[in-house]
C-alpha cells in the first residue's frame, strides 16, 4: 500500500459502481475517507435573481448524497458531509485526519477547474499527493483517436472517428468492502432543502417521472426502461415524445450527478442486444451518449469560451437584454401555447423533453433575440438534469455560436407543434384551461388576436398586461 489514508472527494460521481478514483484509492490506500461537500457558491443568486441551483436539482442532489452514504455504510464505511468550499474543506480534513492523498474525478469547465487547481496547490504545499481521474464519458480521454485539444469541431466527425478507432473501457467493479478509520468523530449531517433557502419542491404530479436521486434509483430506472418494460428496442421511434415516462430513457438526472456511469449503461445495452434485440434503437441510445461525450470534450477544448456570448465560433450578434420578454418566456407567458406548455413543465417538474428544449431555446434566441446565456442560465437553475457541458453546449448550438455546420437551427414553432403535438394533448396537459377557450385553435399563435391572448391570460388565472408583440413565427 502506498498511502495510510486516502480521502476520496466525491463530486459529480455519486456512485460506487465504475468509480475510477475509489477503485484506485482502494488499491493504494490502507484506509479510505469518502467526503462530499455542499458548496454554497452553487446555491447563490445569479444576476437575474434566481438561484444557480434550483429546488428540483437541490432535492435530487440531497437524495443522491443520502443514497451514497447509505451504500458506503453497507460496505463498512461512511461519508463525511460538509458545507463550504471544497478546496478549503478537503484540506482541513486532510490535516484533521492525517490523510496522505486526495483522489477525485476531474471536471472540465472553468469554475470546477479552478477549485481543483486551488486544492492541488494547497495539497502540494502540505506535501499531500493528489490524483485526478477521468470519468463521466463513454470514451476515456486517453482512448480518443485524437489529442483532446484537437477534438473535431463537428459532431459527426467526432462520432465516426471514436466509433472506428476507439473503444469503451470496461466498468470498474463495485467495491466489496471499504476500510474506514474507526475513530472519526463528527461525520456531519446531510442538509435539507431549507438549508439552501427552499421550502419545498413543488413537484407536479403532471411531470414525466417522480425523479428520486441516487445510484440505486438510477439503476432501478435502467432496469425498468430496458428490462421490465422492454422499451429500448423502440427508443428511436419514441424519443421525440413529450408526454409520460417512457418515450425516452430519462437517465439524464442520474448521469448528470454521476449516479449512473455511461459505461454501465453501455454494457447494459450490449447485454440487451445479446439477450433481447439489436436494432437501430439500441444503437441510438449509444449515439445520444456520444453526443454527451462530444459536448464534454468540446468544453474541455474551448475552456471559458463556452460561457461567452460569442461562443466558440466567436460570432458577434445583436443579442438584446429585454428582461420583460425574458420573464414572459421563463414564466410560460409568451402567448404561444407550445412554448408556454414546455416552460410550465420545466417550472413545475424540473424536466423538459429534448424536443421541448430545442423549441423553447430556439424561440428565445431566434424569435425574441435575447442573449442565449440568459436561457442557459435559467435552464441551469431549473433543470433537474442540469449538466454543465450538455447544457451550455446545446445552448451554443441552438444560438448558432457553437460548432454546428448548419447555418441556423431555427425551429418553426407552429410546424413543430403540428408535427409533435398534433392533437394538442401536450398543450392541454400543461395548460388544461386552454380547453375552455371557445373556438380556440391551439396551433395558432395567440398574439394574432389580443382578445384571444387576454382570454388565455384569464384562463391561466392571470391577465397579460401586454402581449408579446412583434414576434414573427
Ligand atoms: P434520452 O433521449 O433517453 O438520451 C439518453 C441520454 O443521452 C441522455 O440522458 C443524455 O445523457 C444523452 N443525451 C441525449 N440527447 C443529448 C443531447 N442533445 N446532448 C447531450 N446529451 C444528450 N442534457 C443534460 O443531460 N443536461 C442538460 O443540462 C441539458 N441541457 C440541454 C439544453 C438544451 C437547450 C437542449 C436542446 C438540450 C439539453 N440537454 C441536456 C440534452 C437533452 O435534451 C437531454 O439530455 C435529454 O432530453 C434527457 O432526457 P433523457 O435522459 O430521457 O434522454
Amino acid at each position: 500500500m502506498k498511502y495510510n489514508r486516502v480521502i476520496v472527494w466525491f463530486r459529480n460521481d455519486l456512485r460506487l459502481h465504475d468509480h475510477a478514483a475509489l477503485f484506485s484509492a482502494l488499491a493504494k490506500g490502507k484506509e479510505i475517507i469518502p467526503v462530499f461537500c455542499f458548496d454554497p457558491r452553487n446555491f447563490r443568486n445569479v444576476d437575474l435573481g434566481f438561484k444557480k441551483t434550483g429546488a428540483f436539482r437541490t432535492q435530487f442532489l440531497i437524495e443522491s448524497v443520502e443514497n451514497l452514504r447509505k451504500s458506503l455504510q453497507a460496505l463498512g464505511a461512511d461519508l463525511i458531509v460538509e458545507e463550504g468550499s471544497p478546496e478549503e474543506v478537503v484540506i482541513e480534513l486532510v490535516n484533521k485526519y492525517q490523510a496522505e492523498a486526495i483522489f477525485f474525478s476531474e471536471e472540465v469547465t472553468q469554475e470546477e477547474k479552478l477549485i481543483e487547481e486551488r486544492l492541488e496547490k494547497s495539497a502540494w504545499k502540505l506535501g499531500i499527493a493528489t490524483e485526478a481521474f477521468w470519468q463521466s464519458t463513454l470514451f476515456h480521454i486517453e482512448d480518443l483517436p485524437f489529442p483532446a485539444n484537437l477534438v473535431p469541431e463537428v459532431f459527426t466527425q467526432f462520432r465516426k472517428e471514436c466509433e472506428k478507432f476507439s473503444k469503451v473501457q470496461k466498468t470498474y467493479e463495485m467495491p466489496k468492502s471499504i476500510n474506514f478509520p474507526n475513530n472519526l468523530d463528527d461525520l456531519g449531517s446531510i442538509p435539507d432543502l431549507s438549508t439552501f433557502g427552499f421550502s419545498k419542491t413543488a413537484n407536479s404530479k403532471l411531470g414525466v417521472l417522480d425523479f428520486k436521486g441516487g445510484e440505486d434509483e438510477g439503476k432501478k430506472r435502467l432496469q425498468e426502461y430496458f428490462w421490465e418494460k422492454d422499451l429500448l428496442k423502440t427508443y428511436k421511434e419514441t424519443r421525440n415524445g413529450l408526454l409520460g415516462a417512457d418515450y425516452s430513457s430519462k437517465f439524464s438526472p442520474w448521469l448528470a450527478l454521476g449516479c449512473l456511469s455511461p459505461r454501465y449503461i453501455y454494457e447494459e445495452v450490449l447485454k440487451y442486444e445479446k439477450e433481447r434485440k439489436k436494432n437501430q434503437s439500441t444503437y441510438w441510445l449509444i449515439f445520444e451518449l456520444i453526443w454527451r461525450d462530444y459536448f464534454r470534450f468540446i468544453c474541455k477544448k474551448h475552456g471559458s469560451k463556452v460561457f461567452q456570448i460569442n461562443g466558440i465560433k466567436n460570432i458577434v450578434d445583436n443579442w438584446n437584454k429585454d428582461e420583460n420578454s425574458f420573464w414572459k418566456w421563463a414564466n410560460g407567458q409568451t402567448g404561444i401555447p407550445f412554448v408556454d406548455a414546455n416552460m410550465r413543465e420545466l417550472n413545475q417538474s424540473g424536466f423538459m423533453s429534448n424536443r421541448g428544449r430545442q423549441i423553447v431555446a430556439s424561440f428565445l434566441v431566434n424569435d425574441l433575440g435575447i442573449d442565449w446565456r440568459w436561457g442557459a442560465s435559467y435552464f441551469e437553475s431549473m433543470l433537474i438534469d442540469y449538466e454543465v457541458c450538455s447544457n451550455w453546449g446545446n445552448w451554443m448550438y441552438v444560438a448558432g455560436v457553437g460548432n454546428d455546420p448548419r447555418e441556423s437551427r431555427y425551429f418553426n414553432i407552429l410546424r413543430q407543434a403540428n408535427n409533435y403535438d398534433k392533437k394538442g394533448d401536450y398543450i392541454r396537459h400543461w395548460i388544461p384551461e386552454i380547453a375552455g377557450i371557445p373556438g380556440f385553435d391551439i396551433h395558432q399563435p395567440f398574439e394574432l388576436s389580443t382578445s384571444d391572448l387576454k382570454q388565455y391570460g384569464v384562463a391561466l388565472g392571470r391577465t397579460y398586461p401586454q402581449p408579446l408583440v412583434g414576434i414573427k413565427i
